[in-house]
């Protein structure tokens, strides 16, 4: 893949639309796309144009189009872009993107626009996988966060430990390569808390995973329960549309029904499953072993209990006790349904609801929400939500802790400059690389050698 031609893509979905982009970019944008356009006014940078789209064999009009230059620089890949907005005709699309490629233009890879931004030092890879997450994001809270990153919330984020390692580095370095020129070496308790400094912000960053994985990845919300509480009636509540079909005969749900909804801008897949109790046939012995399944593999479990069943007495059913024990340990929520059909039943409950009335459903959203943040106190401005950084960042912090142990065994610098070259290499993963200017730089910023 070169780096220094002009690409061509449709850059809207595939289909039909009231508006199809087509965006070229390279050095070679403005030439290709010129005879293919019949404008009042020139091309400037930065400014939209309307005109024709024209066949430049015959001259034929095609379509009435927009078209906006991007000038190097300044533009999305930093090369110059134009990107031409006709009505979204497929066929109408196609064949400008043909007539790009005839015109001397190749057909970008995908992602590639992003990749020649990264390539030309436009964003870091953390800002380049965020392009991603935004378009991918399913809530709103999701683009919010990809949003922060796309700004470069992550890198920024890492900035301070990083800084602080490089002039660790550099400090040592400077012991090491210059140790005859009378410069004293921090002594080791020093570099203790010089590397427990670096560690800090990395752990602090490295602990809003906790709830960055729940809003990226979203949570499995298993509802579960004996036939008939009103396991499918919850499910339609939280849905909001009648999805799952709700029967009044006891062990119908045999098959898992899924929706994704978002509570809080959090991903909440839920499972309705078939109702738990000693099956009575072969079918619905299959639906119980799914539900049991579901239950496993989810991140909350939604106990439903039928309030109504047990009004007046304190107990749970056996059944239901049996399956509360077999929940114990695990993040469950466990709800008394049916509240309309008795007083305060005195259930041993986390909360009642209604599904009929709707009862209760509002505070068992934000309970739901509480549970998928347990331990992460708010939400951070700046969110770490990719499993790759948040590997890279505990293996840095883990390197760390090689210094650490090194200098308290006072093992030579050279050793523990490995380490520590290896933890700034994991963050550059994520931000991009550090060069050996970058930390000569410091040496002689800070420590004024070489006069
Ligand atoms: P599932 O087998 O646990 O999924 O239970 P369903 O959702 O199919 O509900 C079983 C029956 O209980 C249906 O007739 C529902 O209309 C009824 N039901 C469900 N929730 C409530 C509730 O909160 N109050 C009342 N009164 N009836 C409910």
């Amino acid at each position: 893949m070169h780096n220094d031609d002009t690409i061509v893509a449709i850059a809207t979905p595939a289909g039909r639309g009231g508006i199809g982009v087509v965006r070229l970019s390279g050095p070679d944008a403005q030439q290709i796309a010129g005879p293919l356009l019949r404008l009042k006014h020139e091309l400037t940078p930065g400014q939209a144009r309307f005109g024709e789209l024209v066949d430049p064999q015959n001259g034929a009009k095609l379509d009435e189009v927009v078209a906006t230059f991007f000038a190097a620089p300044h533009s999305y890949t930093t090369d110059d872009i134009i990107e031409i907005s006709a009505h979204g005709s497929p066929v109408l699309l196609g064949w400008l993107v043909d007539r790009c490629l005839a015109a001397g233009a190749r057909l970008a890879e995908p992602g590639e626009f992003t990749m020649r931004a990264f390539m030309n030092g436009r964003l870091d890879l953390a800002q380049a996988e965020a392009v991603h997450d935004l378009i991918e994001a399913q809530t709103l809270t999701q683009a919010r966060v990809a949003a922060q990153q796309l700004d470069g919330a992550v890198s920024r984020s890492l900035k301070p430990g990083k800084e602080k390692l490089i002039a660790l580095i550099a400090r040592l370095e400077a012991g090491v390569d210059f140790a005859e020129d009378d410069i004293s070496v921090a002594p080791e308790d020093e570099i203790q808390r010089g590397i427990a400094a670096v560690i800090g912000p990395l752990s602090d960053f490295a602990a809003t995973f906790a709830f960055g994985k729940v809003v990226h990845e979203g949570i499995t919300l298993a509802i579960v329960g004996r036939p008939n509480v009103g396991k499918s009636s919850l499910f339609n509540r939280l849905v909001e549309r009648e999805r799952a079909i709700v029967t009044a005969v006891p062990g119908t749900t045999r098959d898992l029904v899924t929706e994704t909804v978002s509570i809080g801008g959090v991903p909440v897949k839920l499972v309705d499953t078939a109702g738990i109790r000693d099956a009575k046939d072969e079918a619905e012995s299959i639906g119980v072993t799914k539900s049991f399944e579901a239950m496993a593999d989810a991140g909350i479990v939604l106990l439903v209990f039928d309030a109504s069943e047990t009004a007046g007495t304190k107990d749970v059913g056996a059944e239901d006790e049996k399956l509360r024990q077999s929940l114990v340990g695990r993040p469950v929520i466990v709800v008394a349904n049916k509240s309309d059909l008795v007083g305060d039943s005195g259930l041993a409950a986390d909360i009642r609801t209604s599904a009929k009335t709707g009862e209760g459903i509002a505070e068992l959203r934000k309970m739901i929400l509480q549970r998928c943040t347990t331990g992460v106190p708010e939400m951070q401005s700046a969110m770490l939500t990719n499993a790759r950084h948040h590997a890279l960042i505990e293996a840095a912090i883990e390197k760390l802790g090689h210094a650490t142990d090194a200098v308290r065994q006072r093992i030579p610098h050279e050793m523990l400059l490995l380490d520590l070259y290896a933890a700034l290499q994991s963050l550059d993963e994520i931000t991009g690389k550090t060069s050996a200017e970058d930390i000569l730089h410091t040496i002689f910023s800070r420590f004024c050698i070489g006069k």
